[in-house]
């Protein structure tokens, strides 16, 4: 056992591993991904097969799922971890309020982790360091709270009152978020449609939007080509970007991660730049000179 020092937590009493700090494991937290796992693979097609699911309940997962992706990608990282636009406070609030419905938790800690990411990547400091393999970039990094402190990235968010807002209401509007979809599907059919809608476009949805969260983090340090650079792993997987909205292109990201865009050639697909780009046009959005 090690007592920290210097960017160590004081109270965080942390084991080793080959020289590398470990967090205390996170039972909580791996309690509730377990139960979304479970739920997604056998209570969804489990409730698919006795009572149906109608057209309805897939149009509130697709909904939702563009609307909590858009919330991560244009919300969480491109705007508040990386301020690579502006806009008005109710557009940040919205953000922040979708963003929160994807269970990624509030974003002064998502975006703290992930500038972190940026400063140190590769490195033990990194949160999701693919230096470690698959599954810890992927996934298992979320099981142990992190050894090192995060007091020197957190400081800048502290000082943003919406963040802190929605830092402070993150559990609330994260349930909003879940039970939003059992509300319609309630008006659209009854305790029934309350069940289905919540488990298609809560549950399987939040499964969803994280795993290809996880993807950047994991696929795109592993796989793809390095067309602006391999000081660090990132990577360019344009395939990665179809289900993260655009995010596939990491290597160009990393390069450039003020960038609103990660893809920066007008073909590139990637919906975050073309949102981003569509607020600026309507006055909701300024965006800050590219490549910097
Ligand atoms: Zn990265
Ligand atoms: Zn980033």
């Amino acid at each position: 056992m090690l007592r920290g020092e210097g960017v160590l937590k004081k109270q965080v009493i942390v084991s080793h591993s080959g020289g590398r700090l470990l967090g205390r494991v996170d039972y909580p937290t791996i309690a509730m991904f377990a139960l979304i796992a479970v739920v997604t693979i056998v209570g969804v097609p489990l409730f698919g097969f006795i009572y149906g699911y109608t057209w309805f309940d897939w149009a509130l997962f697709g909904v939702f799922y563009v609307v909590t992706g858009l919330g991560i990608t244009v919300g969480y990282h491109r705007l508040i971890s990386h301020q690579s636009f502006t806009c008005p406070h109710w557009v940040r609030a919205c953000f922040l309020i979708a963003g929160g419905w994807a269970l990624e938790n509030s974003a002064l800690k998502w975006c703290s982790d992930h500038v972190r990411h940026h400063a140190k990547v590769d490195q033990d400091e990194d949160p999701y360091n693919a230096k470690l393999g698959f599954w810890h970039s992927h996934l298992t990094w979320i099981f142990r709270k992190s050894p090192y402190s995060t007091d020197k990235y957190t400081a800048i968010f502290k000082k943003d009152p919406l963040i802190m807002w929605q830092h402070r209401y993150y559990v609330p509007i994260l349930v909003s978020g879940l039970l939003l979809p059992s509300v319609l599907g309630m008006i659209y059919r009854g305790w029934v449609g309350a069940v289905s809608a919540f488990l298609l476009a809560s549950v399987f949805r939040v499964f969803l939007v994280l795993n290809s969260t996880f993807c950047i983090n994991s696929i795109c340090h592993m796989l793809g080509d390095q067309p602006y650079g391999d000081a660090n792993s990132s990577r360019n997987s344009w395939w990665v970007s179809l289900v993260t909205f655009g995010e596939g292109y990491h290597n160009y990201h990393h390069t450039y991660p003020r960038d609103y865009r990660n893809g920066p050639i007008w073909y590139n697909f990637d919906p975050s730049k073309w949102l981003i780009f569509a607020l600026s046009i309507v006055g909701l959005a300024k965006l800050q000179p590219t490549q910097t």
